[in-house]
């Protein structure tokens, strides 16, 4: 019987799998696809590639848990600086989000001059920082005793925030600033969407604070692309198997058997890296139906529409933009489109003197299930044609010179990837920590990571609840 089985290899599946194989267990990787990654994954289309969702990488800077990851798993990502992490463009406005904070706020000024900008970027830098130094604190779920035992060790978390914890985040910045320009509130309320999955009215003030404070962190674009990154995790690892879907689980007296539709496999533990609102399927036991099925309320049905897009490589770029529209565009729930645009030092993505983009806005998935064909066809038309546009128009891009685009939605990543839910679970203030689901669970040997379990989404999060595993593990 193998020692470990790890279904999925996005993130949260490729991270776990190479802490514990770093840690000399034996495991072994299911992936779906033919390629690792999942929503951070690359993929190739009539041969060019593209970054399917996932196109910054932070958490990498020295003390930092994606750099801690790397460095116990004993691989460099092929990786290299994006300063300034982002540009927000809103309008005229073009607002470079510099990592040196007296750089961005001499720009801030021009655009949005007020007299507490100073303080307020201080204090989110030094939430930042701190909050990333803070450590010791884990998860559990295995039942209500581990829960509480757990929780006690965020009392250092709870000690130095709770002033910014228990207060919703727009009205602490209403009340910081005092008055405030309504576009300087959808300037940063467009980039705490983009972390947080959810908007400063509905989230507490550290999150907030942790959504705006990453540009001042070292942020990085993957040579390669994401998919590579997620390659290079693995690379050590003897057994990953791609294009290798599970299709069904049994619970055993001990352990659990996977089903392929080759061959059977036993496994002592099992780690479900797929989404916690579709792992649930693949289940035949009710209990273990029964447990997922505790945590369907978390499910917001957010998701993401992105664009993928070619263009001659005859222009300079950064590598990511934020476009903040006046209107929320149709069939999404956002005024904002998150552009990024792939390095010409690029050989994967720049092949052939082009330039790769990934264009993504949030959306509900409402807007793109359950509706007919003709409907979805003309749906997509029209948004992908808008997204293009505005492209287009902000980043001085001849349309016609578009070699080629193409859309993906949440119906499409649910074909590739089995989820439809995309950003994991939103950091609002209902969904309180003791009530999420953690890394592990009451059914002896099963375990989940990923961004829709502890502790949230994107690199640094779900890395966090991989690291939290291994230490659930080994006690
Ligand atoms: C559009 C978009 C943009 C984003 N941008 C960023 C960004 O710039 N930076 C950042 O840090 N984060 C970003 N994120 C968030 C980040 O990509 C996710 O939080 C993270 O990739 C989730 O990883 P995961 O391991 O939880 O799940 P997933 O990526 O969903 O991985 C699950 C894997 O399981 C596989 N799988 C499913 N079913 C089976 C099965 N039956 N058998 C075997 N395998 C199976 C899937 O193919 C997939 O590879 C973005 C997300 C989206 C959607």
């Amino acid at each position: 019987m193998r020692e470990y089985a790890v279904i999925g290899g996005g993130i949260g599946g490729c991270s776990c799998a190479a802490l514990l194989n770093a840690s000399g267990k034996d495991v072994v990787v299911f992936e779906k696809e033919p390629y690792l990654g999942g929503c951070a994954s690359t993929f190739e289309r009539n041969h060019f590639a593209y970054n399917a969702g996932a196109t910054t990488f932070c958490g990498y800077s020295e003390g930092r848990v994606v750099k801690k990851l790397f460095n116990q798993v004993g691989v460099v990502p092929h990786v290299i600086e994006s300063d300034p992490a982002i540009v927000v463009i809103q309008g005229e406005k073009v607002i470079p989000r510099y990592k040196d904070i007296e750089r961005f706020i001499n720009v801030l000024n021009v655009h949005y001059p007020h007299p507490k900008h100073y303080e307020f970027w201080h204090l989110i830098k030094n939430i930042t920082t701190e909050f990333y130094e803070t450590d010791g604190y884990y998860y559990s779920n295995a039942s209500w005793a581990q829960k509480l035992y757990s929780l006690r060790t965020f009392y250092p978390l709870l000690q130095k925030f709770w002033n910014y914890l228990f207060r919703d985040a727009k009205s602490f910045i209403l009340h910081f600033y005092a008055n405030i320009d309504p576009d300087f509130l959808d300037f940063l309320d467009a980039q705490i969407l983009i972390v947080t999955q959810a908007k400063s009215d509905s989230i507490n003030f550290l999150n907030a604070a942790l959504a705006l404070g990453y540009t001042f962190e070292s942020n990085y674009y993957a040579l390669g692309g994401m998919g590579k990154v997620c390659e290079s995790l693995t690379e050590n690892i003897a057994d990953v198997r791609l294009s290798h879907p599970i299709t069904k689980i049994e619970k055993l007296k001990k352990g659990f058997r996977l089903s392929t539709s080759h061959y059977e496999m036993d496994v002592k533990n099992l780690i479900m890296g797929t989404s916690h609102f579709e792992s649930s399927v693949w289940f035949t036991s009710d209990k273990i139906k029964k447990y997922y099925r505790r945590y369907t309320s978390l499910n917001n049905h957010q998701s993401a529409f992105v664009l993928y897009m070619n263009i001659p490589n005859t222009q300079e770029f950064y590598h990511h933009y934020q476009i903040i529209s006046k209107i929320t565009f149709p069939y999404t729930i956002s005024q904002s489109l998150f552009v990024s645009i792939s390095d010409p030092r690029d050989t994967e993505l720049s092949r052939n003197n082009t330039l790769s983009i990934t264009a993504s806005i949030h959306t509900n998935t409402s807007y793109w299930l359950g509706i007919s064909d003709t409907e979805y066809k003309e749906r997509k038309e029209i948004l992908s044609r808008l997204i293009e546009a505005s492209i287009c128009d902000t980043l001085s891009i001849n349309k016609d010179t578009i070699l080629r685009s193409f859309a993906a939605t949440p119906k499409t990543f649910g074909r590739y990837l089995n989820r439809t839910q995309l950003g994991g679970v939103p950091m609002n203030r209902s969904n309180f920590l003791p009530f999420l689901p953690s890394n592990d669970t009451p059914i002896d040997g099963l375990y989940q990571v990923g961004d829709t379990s502890f502790a949230a989404q994107g690199w640094p999060g779900v890395v966090m609840g991989s690291f939290n595993l291994l230490r659930l593990l080994d006690e």
